[in-house]
């Protein structure tokens, strides 16, 4: 859903806040506004459009500096996710209702908590809650998904004395990730989740108490790179004890590979952070200077060169080139389907090449044991 005003303690940042209590305050001073969050905001109108379309009202359709044939597609997309959605409702229940961007007030549990769903679709026992992430960022999951479970608690305040809901669907409607995500839990548990973790935590959060807690929701936290206790922690990460010796062991190397990660995301978000200060604010920082950077020549009227190259006798063939845009740009500038139907055919993939990366990682494990021998002799002999 897109950002409703500037709250502490807004659903969409539940997952930092609930683990870092004190990161609610902190944010909320540091709010700042971004061009992937306005387009964000340019998909829901416009996704928001085509579903209240679809429902039969009369709308002019919104225009936005982000139209384009993949927007277009991701809400053509989610339009049919809810109709399909609509659809199984209607094989329980046989006249569900739909709100679409329904204001919610879930502040019995959250001070001054309210917000929107995207859509909500309720079919007697159970309620759909169907989310809009446009982002491509990260891919987003519905399971035990915060955000999701506070909008099914603003939904509940408002439907469950009407209906007699006793289950209740999150789904995640990512199309720029290719991701549709949902998880089903009982109201019986969401409540629970609510008396006891939510309230407890978000009244912490909302009065700026608690502890700060360093993990990987950080990563959306707008004062991360000035954190204290982010920079403990990963300092923390970095006194590694190692074995006497020259050289580490592969115990060690991977420990090291652990934690690098972390650590240079943490360092890459201060350079970044005080690069920015410094260059756009005139801030100071011990030890660094602004300069300039080097100046890259560039032609300052194109039209000009080409006659003056021309008057020098080379011919157009000489001075000019022309390239295909990317495979990416091809896709933005057609959408995916009509990108797979006018150019799939000519689509090749390169063979992969084999990555190292954490355990953790969904993705099966090739044994690479010949592989490792055959480079080990090459490099050996070599
Ligand atoms: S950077 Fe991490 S630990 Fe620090 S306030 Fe933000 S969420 Fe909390």
């Amino acid at each position: 859903m897109p950002p409703v005003g500037h709250s502490v303690t807004s659903p969409s940042s539940a997952n930092r806040w609930l683990h870092c209590t004190p990161s609610a305050r902190l944010n909320a001073v540091a709010q700042q506004s971004s061009e992937a969050a306005a387009e964000g905001t340019a998909a829901h109108e416009l996704a928001e459009y085509k579903i209240r379309t679809f429902l039969g009202e009369k709308l002019k359709r919104p225009t936005s500096d982000y139209d384009c044939d993949e927007m277009e597609e991701a809400t053509d997309d989610y339009l049919f996710f809810i109709r399909e959605k609509l659809a199984a409702a209607k094989e329980t229940c046989e006249d569900p209702a739909i709100f679409v961007e329904q204001r919610i007030d879930f502040s019995r549990y959250v001070p001054n908590g309210y917000g929107c769903t995207d859509c909500c679709i309720v079919a007697d026992e159970i309620m759909y809650i169907i989310d809009l992430k446009y982002g491509k960022g990260i891919v987003v999951d519905a399971e035990e998904n915060p955000q999701m479970k506070i909008y099914a608690l603003g939904c509940l305040e408002l439907f469950s004395e009407l209906f007699d809901i006793q289950r209740v669907s999150l789904n995640i409607f990512q199309p720029r990730r290719e991701n549709i995500s949902t998880w089903e839990t009982s109201v019986e548990d969401l409540r629970t989740w609510a008396d006891e973790v939510l309230t407890p935590k978000a009244k912490e959060a909302y009065e700026g108490n608690g502890e700060f807690v360093p993990g990987d929701w950080c990563m959306f936290c707008k004062v991360a790179p000035r954190c204290r206790a982010r920079a403990d922690s990963c300092l923390a990460l970095a006194r590694m004890e190692f074995k006497p010796g020259p050289l580490l062991s592969d115990e060690e190397l991977g420990e090291v590979m652990e934690k690098a990660d972390q650590i240079s995301k943490w360092a890459g978000d201060i350079m970044a952070y005080c690069q920015e200060q410094a260059i756009d604010h005139g801030r100071h920082f011990p030890g660094y200077k602004v300069v300039q950077g080097r100046s890259i020549r560039k032609f300052s009227d194109t039209d000009a060169v080409a006659q003056a190259a021309r008057d020098a006798g080379y011919t157009d063939s000489d001075i000019f080139t022309t390239s295909l845009i990317t495979l990416t740009a091809f896709e933005r500038l057609m959408g995916k389907k009509k990108f797979q139907d006018t150019l799939g055919d000519y689509v090749t993939k390169t063979t992969p090449k084999l990555v190292l990366v954490p355990e953790s990682d969904k993705r099966p494990e090739i044994q690479v044991d010949s592989a490792m021998k055959d480079f080990k002799g090459e490099y050996d002999n070599g």
